[in-house]
């Protein structure tokens, strides 16, 4: 189990920090417009409205490695 006080280590606080926050997130769903997607589970996001689920980091909706892997598909595609 995690404990809910971490004393030691600003990088473990900071973490403790985005988790608490990510609870508390609502995002956007870019299936159907609404904002409604939650956390399901560990980069698991789910949508409470028309339960598209997504795949994103582990704390935050989006990374900036998913940002950068989504240029590169977009890229594929225009020159395919
Ligand atoms: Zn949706």
């Amino acid at each position: 189990m995690v404990s809910p006080n971490i004393r030691y280590g600003a990088r473990i606080r900071k973490r403790q920090r985005a988790i608490k926050q990510q609870k508390i997130t609502v995002y956007k769903c870019e299936s159907c417009g609404v904002l409604a997607v939650r956390r399901a589970g560990t980069s698991i996001w789910e949508c409470r409205h028309c339960g598209a689920v997504y795949a994103g980091g582990a704390y935050t909706m989006t990374t900036s490695a998913g940002d950068i892997a989504k240029r590169q598909i977009k890229a594929m595609h225009k020159n395919a």
